[in-house]
């Protein structure tokens, strides 16, 4: 990651810092002091001061630490407690108020803060909003995620065939994500047949898939950290019935429809309303519960939202799910996901898009 990078984003920081009146920042969320240093081991914190910033980890990121974050941050290293190197730090600068990131610090570790510096001060998520804005080599890394995941899928579903397992349909796409070079799966992957794909955050079963049924697939892929989330619905051995067409049509064209119309500028409760006002006018709104996208990045959910809640206004770099599905109970589901990046010109593809009735015959 080009250090330049990491530079602007802590400046970006500390100039929402200031305007709060705060001079330090506790960074604990995890992604944020990747986004702020480069750092990605699983335990640190990270201090943002107005003319530098430290993070604290521990000894098993001796080494990884320093070759990660280079000149990012200092980096200390204490293989008994990370607050008491905070506590040094700060006793060294009493009359800072340092900020912490009320969303994502325990009350625990808030205690812990208390006893190391003598004024604090909850934040919002600073950070985070600064995420949603992608940088262009943020947007080559999930595009380059997406591409390996379609391309992963479309090796598997060839293959896949009535009487298989949803476990063993699983099992070969995440194989197959792996070897064509995803970090990891950023979300357990759903494979859900028949009645099952009705389930909208279904596990993953030994269920033996049946002739002639929808199997959905959601599913991602990592690349330098940050993630693509792809969702295909697909009818599997055999054509699809009247009804299966009309609900799939139905879902097919609100994601169309967003995917076309979604512009920066647009708050997400705007965007949402593009798929959800279509479903709704062919009778399906009931069916259509959860909202229609969410950000993506280090996080596989991130800001901005895209929902009927969401007031906030979608900024150009922002890229989004765009997800819409129908669940009927007991008899199926159907849902769609691409990512799409808002850029001036417009919204602009960064997965395969293709999503066209698959029937698996
Ligand atoms: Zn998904
Ligand atoms: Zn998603």
């Amino acid at each position: 990651m080009p250090a330049d990078l990491r530079e602007a984003r802590q400046a970006g920081v500390r100039a929402l810092l200031a305007a709060e009146g705060v001079e330090s920042l506790l960074v604990s969320h995890l992604p944020n002091i990747r986004y702020l240093t480069g750092f990605t081991g699983s335990a640190g914190l990270l201090l943002l001061e107005p003319d530098g910033a430290v993070l604290f980890t521990d000894f098993r990121y001796a080494t990884q630490a320093p070759a990660e974050v280079g000149d990012a941050a200092e980096v200390e290293i204490d293989s008994a407690s990370v607050w008491e190197r905070l506590k040094h730090r700060c006793a060294d600068r009493p009359d800072r108020t340092v900020g912490f990131e009320a969303h994502s610090l325990t009350v625990r570790d808030a205690g812990r803060l208390k006893k190391c510096a003598r004024r604090t001060a909850p934040v919002g998520e600073l950070v985070e909003g600064l995420r949603a804005v992608k940088a262009p080599e943020e947007v080559a890394a999930i595009a380059a995620a997406a591409e390996l995941a379609s391309a992963a899928l479309a090796e598997v579903l060839p293959t896949v065939r009535p009487g298989q397992s949803e476990l063993l349909v699983a099992s070969r796409l995440e194989a197959a994500l792996r070897r064509r070079g995803s970090e990891w799966h950023p979300f357990q992957t759903i494979v859900a047949s028949g009645p099952r794909s009705a389930l909208p955050h279904a596990h993953t079963t030994e269920r033996v898939i049946g002739a002639g049924e929808f199997l959905l697939i959601d599913f991602g892929a990592q690349v330098d950290g940050y993630c693509a989330d792809l969702t295909r619905t697909v009818v599997v051995g055999g054509r699809a019935d009247a009804r299966q067409r009309e609900v799939y049509q139905a879902v097919h064209a609100a994601q169309w429809r967003a995917r076309r119309e979604i512009r920066a500028g647009m708050t997400g409760r705007e965007a949402d309303a593009l798929a959800r006002d279509l479903l709704v006018a062919r009778g399906f709104g009931e069916a259509f519960g959860h909202s229609l996208g969410h950000g993506l990045g280090l996080e596989v959910h991130e800001a901005p939202r895209l929902s009927a809640t969401a007031e906030a206004v979608l900024p150009v770099g922002a890229v989004v799910t765009i997800e819409p599905g129908l669940y009927l109970p007991g008899w199926g589901g159907v849902r769609l996901e691409d990512d799409i990046v808002l850029t001036a010109a417009g919204p602009q593809a960064l997965s395969d898009g293709r999503t066209e009735l698959v029937e698996l015959v």
